[in-house]
């Protein structure tokens, strides 16, 4: 059960949880305001309210997360979203993170393996609001090739490799944010696609994401 309704307190929470996060570092206005307009609370059972606005990961069922704030506004970041852009999504989740980008202005294709997690975002009363926002159910590693390419490409999920199909998908000059699992570890890494299709690679903070499986599920 899932509660609609975005109280004075709720706004009041919000806000909080927001200057959090602009003190732990994210300068981006359009990503602080997007994040303040959209109730977190709205994603989460009713069972986990009071708590959906600590600068937290929670659980969504199958064993999956709606990604901590932090990382939410990091990836966002990192992303540099403009209006104009299409953007490629792997791992919807819970769909909070590709409403933030709809909410920014992107036109946001997502694709989620688990298909529980795909159906339970058919009928939420939020999805109406974002008409941006086109839901696939596959699996993440082959992309979106009918709708490509992408301005940017969001992984939100700890990637084992760079997904070469991914890369296929991005224009050049495009954006890839991936957290890049090597050695047990995971880096946020931003890619940025060059005029010869190589990479232009930078290396941001660990994170603690779950895994980007291969397949359906
Ligand atoms: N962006 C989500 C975070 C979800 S956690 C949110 O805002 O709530 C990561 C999600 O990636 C999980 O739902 C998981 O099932 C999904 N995932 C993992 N591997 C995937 C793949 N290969 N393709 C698509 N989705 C994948």
């Amino acid at each position: 059960m899932r509660n609609f309704e975005d109280t004075y307190r709720h706004k009041g929470l919000r806000e909080k949880l927001i200057n959090a996060i602009r003190e732990k570092g994210i300068t981006d206005d359009g990503v602080l305001s997007a994040m303040m307009n959209i109730p977190r609370h709205f994603f989460l059972d009713t069972a986990l309210e009071h708590i959906a606005y600590q600068d937290k990961a929670f659980p969504i069922g199958e064993g999956q997360t709606i990604s901590q704030p932090y990382t939410v506004a990091f990836q966002t970041q990192l992303l540099e979203v403009k209006p104009t852009d299409k953007i490629l999504e792997i791992g919807t989740g819970s769909a909070y993170q590709a409403m933030v980008l709809a909410e920014m202005g992107a036109q946001v294709f997502t694709i989620e393996r688990q298909k529980k997690l795909f159906d339970q975002n058919k009928n939420t009363y939020l999805r109406s609001k974002y008409p941006r926002i086109k839901y696939f159910y596959g699996d993440g590693f082959e992309g979106l090739p009918t709708f490509a390419l992408f301005d940017k490409i969001l992984i939100t999920a700890a990637a084992p490799i760079i997904p070469p199909k991914l890369v296929e998908q991005l224009k050049v000059f495009g954006k890839m944010v991936i957290p890049l699992e090597q050695n047990g570890i995971q880096k946020m890494k931003r890619l940025t696609k060059m005029e010869d299709g190589t990479l232009y690679e930078e290396t941001f903070n660990e994170f603690s994401f779950v895994p980007m499986l291969k397949g359906k599920n």
